[in-house]
Parts: C-alpha cells; sequence; structure tokens
C-alpha cells in the first residue's frame, strides 16, 4: 500500500493543506503503508521552488515523516514535477502514435464562446470536438504558425467508483465534449496528466485529498484505463479515492493561501506548537473531542490511533475557527 501528498508550492502550507496531507498520512500508517511526497509545481509561473522547500520545511516541523520524496529520496529520480517532463513527454509521445490524442488549435476566444454557450445541465469546461477530425494538410499547415495544445480523444463511456467518503459515483463521459487537454499551447502538461503518470510511476494506491478534486476524478481514471491499454501493462491500476472535506472558515470561505494568518509559519510565529495545530484540525474535524486533549493538543503518533471512518468525513465542508 502506499499512500501520497501531493502539493503545489504556490503559497505558504497552511491549515487547509496540512488537514489533507494529515489524512492521507493517519490512513497511510494505519495500513502500514509507505509515504509519498511529491511536489506537483508543474505549474511553473505559480509555483516556486522555495516554497517548494519551506513547505517540506513547515512538513516536518509538524512532525511528517515520509518514505519517498524530496530530501529523502526512492526508487524516482525526482520528486519534483517541473523536472519529469521528460516522462510526461514520452507517454504523450506514446498516446500520439496510437492516435489517442491530437492536436487542438482554437485560441482563447474561441473556447471561450464553447463554454459560454447554453448547454443544459452541463458543466461549462466541455468542448465541441472542432479540432478532432482534422485533416493532415490542415494539421500541417495550421503547425507553421501555432503550437497546439493537445487533447485526448475521449470515447464516450460510463465510469463508477465508489469514494471512501461520498460514497458511489457515477461520471458519463461524452466524446469529443469531453475531450480534455493534456498539454497546454504554451507547452504546460496538465494537471490531470501528471497526477496520473506520477501516481502510476510511484506506485500510489490511495489517493486521498480535498473534495474540490472530486470532479476530475473519472477523467483521471480515463486516463488510467486508456494507458492501461494502450501501454498493455497490468500493473497500471486505478487507485482507491476518499476525496475529504475542505475546511472553511466561520464565514463559509474556503482557507485560502491568501489568508495570512491560517499559515503554518505564522501560527508557529504566534507560539503555536505542532501538537497545537494537529489538534486544531483534529477537533474542527470531528477526529478527537476537544475535552479528551490537554490544552487542544495532540502528536502526530497519536493521531494514527484515530478511525477515519467517520461520518464527519463525508460532508463536503467542515468550518474551523482559529482562536488566538
Ligand atoms: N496538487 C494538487 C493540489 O495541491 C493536489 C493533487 C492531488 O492530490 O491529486 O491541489
Amino acid at each position: 500500500m502506499k499512500g501520497r501528498f501531493a502539493p503545489s508550492p504556490t503559497g505558504y502550507i497552511h491549515l487547509g493543506n496540512v488537514w489533507i496531507a494529515l489524512l492521507s498520512y493517519i490512513s497511510t500508517k494505519q495500513q502500514k503503508g509507505q509515504y509519498v511526497v511529491r511536489m506537483e509545481d508543474i505549474d511553473i509561473q505559480r509555483s516556486k521552488r522555495e516554497l517548494g522547500e519551506a513547505l517540506l520545511d513547515d512538513l516536518e516541523w509538524l512532525g511528517f515523516e515520509w518514505d519517498e520524496g524530496p530530501r529523502v529520496g526512492g526508487p524516482e529520480s525526482t520528486y519534483w514535477q517541473s523536472e519529469r517532463q521528460t516522462y510526461y513527454r514520452d507517454i504523450l509521445e506514446h498516446l500520439a502514435s496510437e492516435k489517442l490524442i491530437y492536436p487542438c488549435f482554437c485560441n482563447r476566444t474561441r473556447l471561450q464562446s464553447i463554454a459560454s454557450a447554453p448547454h443544459v445541465g452541463e458543466i461549462i469546461h466541455r468542448y465541441d470536438g472542432h479540432c478532432r477530425h482534422l485533416e493532415d494538410k490542415l494539421i500541417k499547415e495550421f503547425m507553421t504558425s501555432k503550437e497546439p495544445s493537445l487533447r485526448l480523444a475521449v470515447n464516450s463511456c460510463d465510469i463508477d467508483f465508489v469514494d471512501r467518503w461520498q460514497g458511489f459515483q457515477h461520471i458519463h463521459l461524452e466524446g469529443e465534449l469531453d475531450d480534455y487537454v493534456l498539454r497546454r499551447g504554451d507547452g504546460m502538461y496538465a494537471y490531470n496528466l501528471a497526477v496520473v503518470l506520477d501516481d502510476i510511476a510511484m506506485g500510489i494506491t490511495e489517493v486521498i485529498r480535498g473534495d474540490d478534486l472530486l470532479d476530475t476524478t473519472g477523467q483521471q481514471i480515463y486516463l488510467y484505463k486508456t494507458l492501461q491499454q494502450c501501454l498493455h501493462s497490468k500493473n497500471i491500476k486505478v487507485p482507491s479515492y476518499g476525496h475529504a472535506p475542505l475546511l472553511i472558515d466561520s464565514e463559509g470561505h474556503r482557507l485560502s493561501k491568501r489568508q495570512k494568518s491560517i499559515t503554518i509559519r505564522e501560527l508557529r510565529d504566534n507560539q503555536w506548537s505542532a501538537n497545537r495545530i494537529l489538534g486544531e484540525l483534529a477537533i474542527a474535524g470531528g477526529l478527537v473531542k476537544a475535552n479528551t486533549l490537554h490544552n487542544r493538543e495532540i502528536s502526530i503518533s497519536d493521531l494514527i490511533e484515530i478511525d477515519l471512518n467517520l461520518p464527519s468525513l463525508s460532508q463536503k465542508t467542515i468550518e474551523i475557527q482559529i482562536k488566538e
């Protein structure tokens, strides 16, 4: 069994990130699994190496220990996505040779106009298959003036899975409308591609992450299935999923990196101990009762004893109040 925490280093780590790290950590340790930390710094405009290093410092300070990842190494040559681009490129070439992806030359204005068209009951990110059937001659011509994005050619299908906390999920993918981008025109690899390829390469068997990513899971499972067929690999297995409630403040807003007061750095500067931070998260999330803790503190090793099959974790959001 292998679990993971895959943060994007676009700001200092905050309570919302630690909450997810904690759940994946507890679950992995309970199953006597290996824990992987992977830096999702694929978005080179928003991610910064220093923030990644600061994030690792903060995780260490909180008491997390990982078996594979930055600073400790492992079978993969690097655990920073920004350094794994050759691997993503190779797989895309493979998909291209099997005609499973196609170049898309649609510009932003066109994509926005489809996105805002009234498709009844549909989510707004749908495409319309415009470039899926372009003739080779036209592709060659367009290539001379524009670097295309690469889209996965999706076959209509239904995907079902059972999420550990959110229960049974059914997703319908529709060919053309759900053809999604795996590499952008500016060369940036998409989150959906990098996350799946890395979870495969790192042998991840359980994905625990925030509920905001539940909607992407159908697309990701589809990619696993495509890769299983295209690479003829029995070793590519869809992991189990647990989408945990997001932390919100007392006004109902999702905790974000903009709210400085919730970063681990700031709490530490305000004399909070690591165990107090873990304690506040565990209390808010319904993992422990406040009256069972001394000074609202709990250590990471005590948290590993907690049962994670809790009704509170099936909620979409959990409110946390930070009192000085
Ligand atoms: N890097 C993503 C984030 O920080 C998480 C990806 C995942 O867990 O699948 O939101």
